[in-house]
């Protein structure tokens, strides 16, 4: 758990890149993923080479970071079969709708966003983030 390295990263008189900030709210949104999903994949159960993956592509901004937009799932399931989620998004869709219903609401609620104007975010916003991040850890 690199938790302290995050926290570190927030400390005023430590000022952290925004490549880092970037990195470190990437890596603290997976953990909490993970964590949330038992530290295997969702599809197939495998707990090997499991990834955090964004069910609302990267590129929108105002989801890359809510629990809600992740699943886990193994390498398998999320880049290289032909039912992966990656290739095949339909079936993690589908999934989503039959097993979590929930968070299947978040993403219909949700997807369209991808098409709003993207805010570029500064160092404040993801130290924000980050620190939003950290919370939710420390609360689960
Ligand atoms: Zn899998």
């Amino acid at each position: 758990m690199k938790v302290n390295k995050w926290q570190r990263a927030l400390q005023k008189n430590r000022p952290a890149s925004l490549k880092s900030l970037k990195k470190y709210c990437k890596e603290a949104w997976a953990e909490l993923v993970k964590e949330r999903d038992g530290y295997k994949c969702v599809l197939c159960g495998s707990t090997a080479y499991i990834n955090a993956h964004h069910i609302i592509t990267t590129k929108c901004v105002l989801t890359r970071y809510e629990v809600d937009c992740g699943i886990t799932l193994c390498s398998g399931c999320h880049n290289f079969r032909i039912t992966s989620a990656h290739v095949s998004p339909w079936i993690l869709y589908e999934w989503l709708r039959t097993n979590r219903p929930k968070q299947y609401r978040w993403f219909l609620k949700h997807r369209e966003a991808v098409r709003d104007e993207q805010p570029k975010l500064l160092t404040d916003d993801y130290k924000r983030i980050l620190a939003n991040l950290l919370k939710k850890q420390r609360s689960n």
